[in-house]
């Protein structure tokens, strides 16, 4: 059965003391959740050892805590860069890869994603891989090709094993991202069913229909119900909403 996640991108916010508060209050107040469903907190790097011993502390097994980005090499002179062994050593079990703000700001290439994605399918750990385009694209009706290019370029070399096991992709549509302009369920749907449609083309549709794809672009509690109700929608990527316990719970509630 695929499973059903959400995962908080905290992007660049919260201090230390915050940052505790914040992972408290959720998983205080957690509910039980079922064994296809999954939270994944990815904090900033700093805090990432500290959110990692919360959640162990909890006991919660379903819980895990990621990273917002990686370099692709192991070590080496790439200075301010962070490497997966690194990561994986303080008990980092998934990496968000080519979300759209590192790609805009950060320049990064699709060869450089799908480097960084092969590192972390070497690792062992789970690629949270965005793909989404731009308001423009999408008013010239052309969002279909410009994320099956995304998807071809940096991830779709990978083995169906691989896919299956260790990908995660998550549709997050550009002019939706900290807009409070979220896609239609509509549009969500008919995104992620083309998705799942591509990899049925190139992997077979067993292997489609156990990659779970979620959606984001101010997902949040008043809207994530109807979201995850759509049945190629398999949960959410969420930003400003996973900054605050009673904005994240609400949206962890809506997994079906
Ligand atoms: C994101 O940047 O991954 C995101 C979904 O942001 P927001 O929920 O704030 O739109």
């Amino acid at each position: 059965m695929r499973k059903k996640i959400v995962a908080g991108n905290w992007k660049m916010n919260t201090g230390i003391q915050d940052a505790r508060t914040l992972v408290d209050g959720i998983l205080n107040d957690l509910p039980q959740l079922a064994s296809h469903q999954q939270v994944v907190f990815c904090p900033p790097y700093i805090h990432i050892s500290r959110v990692n011993g919360q959640i162990q502390d909890s006991g919660k097994a379903q819980v895990f805590c990621g990273a917002q980005n990686c370099h692709d090499k192991a070590s080496g002179a790439f200075t301010g860069e962070i490497s997966i062994p690194m990561l994986k050593e303080i008990g980092v079990t998934h990496v968000i890869i080519g979300h759209s703000e590192r790609r805009q700001y950060f320049a990064e290439s699709h060869d450089f994603l799908k480097s960084k994605v092969d590192a972390l399918v070497e690792a062992g750990m789970q690629v949270i891989f965005c793909c989404g385009e731009p308001l423009e694209v999408r008013e010239a009706e052309s969002q279909n090709d410009f994320v099956a290019q995304q998807l071809k370029d940096s991830l779709m070399h990978l083995n169906a094993e691989v896919l299956q096991n260790q990908v995660i992709i998550a549709y997050e549509p550009i002019w939706a991202i900290g807009t409070g302009k979220t896609a239609s369920s509509n549009q969500a749907q008919e995104m992620h069913a083309f998705i799942r449609a591509l990899l049925a083309t190139h992997y077979g549709e067993d292997t489609a229909n156990e990659i779970s794809i979620l959606y984001g672009g101010s997902c949040n509690a008043a809207n994530a119900a109807e979201l995850f109700a759509c049945p190629d929608v398999d949960g959410g990527l969420i930003g400003g909403a996973a900054l605050k316990a009673e904005t994240f719970l609400p949206i962890i509630q809506a997994l079906s």
